[in-house]
């Protein structure tokens, strides 16, 4: 097991800046992901960590020690990319002790070592078979089993499971968890897959065009996200952004009219520079309840095009005045596929970001905060 840290880890091809002054600790044992947008950096900054891609400027650490100039066989890392890249002409068997061989391990240990990952990934039966014998979901497994094996101190896995179908891309995803948990290792994982950062990381590191926007546990990114940018990037289906200016600022927050109609009090960090500045709101489509299900409540008026019904959740599309808004069906009344509707939220569930994208300081917890 090992830390890593970033301190002003930079990035440039010839005068091309890709990563700019990145700073980061990733702690013994802890399951982080990189998410962002495609282009956003992801891969570069990975394979800076596992020394395919040289540093910049800044310094790296891996167990406290600078590797900046070390050569990646010689950081004792496992990794894992989209293409598994296994010896085509060795059996599965022969593709995991191969590595175990070059680095002349006794054979009795390689036997070992081949014998626990294989029980571990549950690919026994599969041991004599080559590549091309196997499955996407199979020969992934074999990719990861080869990183296992030679007991890697971090391990790096840039988007493993994009070539996968959904179904499998999910049982895969809860497969590398619980392998996380039984090993325990430092892992890295880089995606552009939003649920697969929710559901797996410990923390998740959200990069934008070669910066980190946020670095916070999932249910941190969802309840208080640091920007506009990474409140629409986390959750599914998309926080709804309302346009509105301020009307005032004060002890409890801050006042305002949004241009759909209602005004709100959102119970923020009050800023008086930002009165009569244009502001938007932000709900996500979970926080909305049956209208008027709080005093405090402000109803927002929905014109309804679209219902969707996916069985545990129903959401309904319209608009409210000029703006598009997704929001989950209250229970119990199945909505209509048209006409008005009135829902209702909650003051304190309701997000707010500067026409910069920056986000206001939420003064209390949302009442689903756990
Ligand atoms: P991500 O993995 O988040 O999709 P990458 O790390 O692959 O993003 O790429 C980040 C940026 O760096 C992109 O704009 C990409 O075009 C650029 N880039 C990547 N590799 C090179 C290279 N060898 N030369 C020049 N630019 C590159
Ligand atoms: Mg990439």
């Amino acid at each position: 097991m090992a830390n890593v840290r970033l301190e002003g880890v930079k990035k440039a091809y010839g005068t091309i800046e890709i990563l700019r002054n990145i700073d980061l600790t990733i702690d013994h044992g802890e399951f982080v992901v990189f998410v962002g947008p495609s282009g956003s950096g992801k891969s570069t900054l990975l394979r800076m960590i596992g020394g395919l891609e040289r540093i910049s400027g800044g310094r790296l650490l891996i167990d406290n020690e600078v590797v900046n100039n070390v050569d990646a066989a010689d950081r004792n890392l496992g990794m894992v990319f989209q293409s598994y890249a296994l010896y085509p002409h060795m059996t599965v068997r022969e593709n995991f002790a191969f590595p175990l061989r070059m680095a002349k391990m006794a054979r009795a240990e390689i036997k070992t070592r081949v014998a626990e990952t294989s029980s571990l990934l549950q690919i026994d039966h599969l041991l004599d078979r080559k590549p091309r014998q196997l499955s996407g979901g199979q020969r992934q497994r074999v990719a990861i089993g080869r990183a296992i094996v030679r007991q890697p101190k971090v391990f790096l896995f840039d988007e493993p499971l994009s070539n996968l179908d959904t179904e499998l891309r999910v049982q895969m995803r809860v497969q590398i968890a619980k392998l996380h948990k039984q090993l325990g290792n430092t892992m890295i994982y880089v995606t552009h897959d939003q649920i697969e950062a929710m559901t797996m990381a410990d923390k998740i590191v959200v990069l934008k065009d070669g910066n980190i926007e946020q670095v916070g546990s999932p249910h941190d990114l969802y309840h208080n996200p640091a920007s506009r940018f990474v409140a629409g990037f986390i959750g599914s289906p998309k926080m709804n952004f309302l346009d509105g200016h301020v009307e005032a600022a004060h002890e409890g927050g801050m006042d305002v009219k949004l241009e759909a109609g209602a005004t709100v009090s959102v119970p923020v960090q009050p800023d008086q520079r930002l009165v009569g500045k244009p502001i938007t709101l932000g709900i996500r489509p979970d926080d909305f309840s049956q209208s008027p299900a709080q005093e405090t409540d402000i109803a927002i008026e929905l014109d309804v095009d679209f219902v969707e019904h996916l069985g545990s959740v129903t959401y309904i599309y319209g608009n409210a005045g000029k703006q598009t808004v997704v929001a989950k069906a209250p229970k119990p009344a199945p909505p209509k596929g048209s006409g008005k509707l009135r829902l209702a939220v909650s003051p304190a569930d309701c997000h707010l970001f500067t026409s910069n994208g920056r986000a206001l300081r939420r003064l209390r917890a949302p009442a689903d905060w756990s």
